[in-house]
């Protein structure tokens, strides 16, 4: 185990944002992990659990508690079964079950993050999320200090929404196992258009694994969503807000907003009589074009969703950013958008 005191925090983040922690605890095993988790809480110091930080926005004042890094590794592979150590790097497990020819995760490509973080916020792209091959989530129960296996069905899966990102003082993700597919080297069936439309194919067709593989890595890189520490355009949390989830009622709202400026704008069903929009759409549509900025904060010059540290922004540069772009949209449209990052001292 790797402790040291007053240790910066922003190079562990892909915003490259945040003050230092307290204490910062380097673990590369699954028993590491637990003694360190069983040595905050015993001194009742505060935790926080980070894997790549992509998904994190930490405030300029730092984290005063441990912060826990999880460097575990272990990759295993048996038949179509797979078990991730959390600390095992997401996009290179996925180009290795690639090259393994099995399908499930293909199109998750090129997401930052460890394996242990999928399952928090149920990691999605292109028409694929882990809830769809996750059987098993090894965890430690901080409550009730002891070691658990969740099966699938009791990790409360949804759009961005788990059981772990509702209860995060709860539990420490150790292992994550999946059920993949052997499917003769194609890929799942194609449910986003957009990939449907690149590769000239319908929705719900097959092409080989390493032509989706490769098409899902080429559509992220355009948009700024593979990490590449030379482009600002990646100094990113990812999508910096959830695509809205509008009741009924609001979804009537939102039409009538809609229709009152001719504008159409996406629309999915969602489950409980729900409709989801695409945050980007209404982000733009507000007058927040790519590129939106001009501070050392700014949004990212190939995607709205993506809010970008220049190189020399503050958690709070960005934060401001944040809250003009969220206000802008609420008073456009009536929707209030909601940030998919994890805030740490902070509050949008
Ligand atoms: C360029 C870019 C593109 C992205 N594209 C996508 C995308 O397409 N789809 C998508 O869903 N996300 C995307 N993201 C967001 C991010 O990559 C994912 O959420 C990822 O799973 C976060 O992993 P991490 O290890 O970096 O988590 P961190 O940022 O380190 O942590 C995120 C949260 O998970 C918790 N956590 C981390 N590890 C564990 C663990 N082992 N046990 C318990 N809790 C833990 C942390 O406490 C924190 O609350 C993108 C991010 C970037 C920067």
């Amino acid at each position: 185990m790797h402790v040291t005191e007053n240790a910066p925090l922003a190079p562990l983040t892909t915003l490259r944002l945040g003050g230092p922690a307290r204490r910062l605890v380097t673990a590369r095993t699954d028993a590491e992990v637990i003694a360190a988790v069983q040595a905050a809480d015993g001194a009742g110091e505060p935790l926080l659990v980070i894997g790549g930080g992509s998904n994190l926005v930490i405030g300029d004042a730092g984290f005063e508690g441990t912060v826990l890094r999880i460097a575990t590794t272990g990759f295993r592979l048996a038949g179509t079964a797979l078990e991730l150590a959390a600390g095992e790097v997401w996009a290179e497990a996925v180009a290795r079950t690639v090259e393994a020819g099995l399908a499930g995760i293909e199109f998750l490509a090129g997401i930052p993050g460890s394996a242990g973080a999928t399952p928090v916020q149920n990691v999605g792209a292109y028409g694929q999320e882990v809830a769809q091959t996750i059987t098993e989530v090894v965890a430690y129960d901080r409550r009730e200090r002891e070691t658990v296996t969740l099966p699938a069905a009791d990790c409360a899966f949804s759009y961005r929404q788990s059981r772990f990102k509702a209860d995060p003082e709860r539990y420490v993700v150790l292992r994550v196992r999946f059920a993949l597919e052997a499917a003769d080297g194609a890929c799942s069936p194609i449910q986003y258009a957009e990939v449907a439309k690149t590769l000239g194919v319908s929705a719900g067709e097959r092409v080989p694994l390493r032509t989706a593989f490769e098409t899902v890595l080429a559509l992220r890189a355009g948009k700024g969503m593979v990490l590449d520490p030379a482009d600002h355009d990646t100094w990113s949390a990812g999508s910096f807000f959830t695509n809205p989830l509008l009741t009924p009622d609001q979804y009537q709202a939102f039409q009538r907003c809609l229709a009152e400026r001719e504008l159409a704008a996406p629309a999915w069903p969602a489950p409980d009589g729900q409709t989801k929009t695409s945050a980007a759409w209404l982000i733009d549509k507000a007058g927040f074009g790519k590129g939106y900025g001009s501070g050392p904060a700014t949004l990212s010059t190939k995607h709205t969703l993506a809010l970008t540290n220049r190189g020399r922004a503050t958690t709070e540069d960005l934060l401001s950013l944040a809250r003009e772009i969220r206000d802008g949209v609420h008073a456009a449209f009536g929707v209030r958008l909601v940030n998919e990052p994890v805030m740490v001292g902070v509050e949008l």
